[in-house]
């Protein structure tokens, strides 16, 4: 069984400000790291542009109109401080959901065993209406809400190893018992949110915070103590990762110390856990990771992990 690869040039189009982290030259950097001969087993595919029936799944429907019809015909427009639209933000938003889509198509049909989708802008933060820290719809959140109504998997899990908190996921699925959200972030950090009071309302949410300067040790012992055993409780027919790479020593947007190794490590027990309950089904989704260098090794160890 193989390992898909989706991508899409047109996610290099959403142009953001000078000096912005979130920036095209990342998804070159993954792309250039994937073209690597040890990747060459990976079955590549484009793409597709999502439809508005998919966001909607997620996301408030006035919402979606209206950042529809905002997009500038040149130039920027600034939703937030850190969040803004080019001309080619739409299109670039939309190749994300559709990538997360089909990726979620691909591993629930059989055709491979699990999916890395490779798009920009990130999703993680985006709430059912409002854009928020370079994010406008959640892909992991919309993967999840579709394999539910398509397939009928009735338990879906999203584990979020991004340094920062996934709001936007833990707010959409706040109430939803169908779908739990599990994240490591460092705290206090953007967005402020993840404390590990904050469980849900059915107890679906599991937060598991890391402090500056915590490592691969204290990243480890969240999972194996907190995130896995939930997990396992859950027994999740579908995973989707909202995977990050930010927690990167290297990153300059955080003060995490994790290695490549560590999200090799990670990835594999999730790996492990997916096998037991969900048919080894599993897609995963690009988050952050700012720096070009531990972006580069971050995602060749998450990808070689899930190669097998
Ligand atoms: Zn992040």
């Amino acid at each position: 069984m193989t390992t898909l690869l989706l991508s899409h040039p047109a996610c290099l189009n959403h142009a953001t400000p000078a000096g912005h982290p979130e920036r095209a030259d990342r998804l070159r950097a993954v792309k250039e790291v994937l073209s690597e001969e040890r990747f060459n087993a990976l079955v590549r595919s484009e793409a597709p542009e999502g439809s508005l029936d998919l966001v909607t799944l997620c996301h408030n429907e006035d919402y979606v109109t209206e950042l529809r019809h905002i997009a500038p015909d040149q130039g920027l427009i600034y939703l937030d401080g850190d969040t803004s639209m080019s001309p080619g933000t739409w299109e670039a938003v939309m190749r994300g959901v559709g990538g997360a889509v089909k990726a979620t198509e691909a591993v629930m049909n059989g055709e491979h065993s699990n999916a890395f989708v490779a798009v920009r802008p990130p999703g993680h933060h985006a709430e059912t209406a409002r854009p928020m820290g370079f994010c406008f719809f959640d892909n992991a959140a919309i993967a999840a809400r579709h394999a539910q109504r398509k397939y009928g998997i009735a338990r879906a899990a999203i584990v979020d190893f991004d340094v920062h908190h996934g709001n936007g996921t833990q707010e959409i699925f706040w109430s939803d018992k169908s779908v739990m959200y599990c994240s490591t972030h460092q705290m206090p950090l953007f967005p402020g949110t993840g404390a590990t009071g904050e469980r849900g309302e059915h107890d679906t949410i599991v937060n598991a915070p890391l402090a500056s300067e915590d490592g691969g040790a204290q990243f480890r012992a969240a999972f194996e103590r907190r995130i896995l055993p939930h997990l396992e409780k859950f027994a999740p027919e579908f995973l989707i990762i909202s995977a990050g790479f930010d927690a990167h020593y290297r990153d300059p947007l955080a003060s995490l110390n994790l290695k490549a190794e560590d999200f090799g490590w990670v990835t594999r027990k999730l790996m492990d856990l997916a096998d037991r309950s969900a048919g080894g089904r599993i897609v995963s989704v690009l988050e952050g990771g700012y720096d070009l260098q531990g972006l580069k090794e971050s995602v060749a160890a998450h990808v070689t992990a899930l190669m097998g």
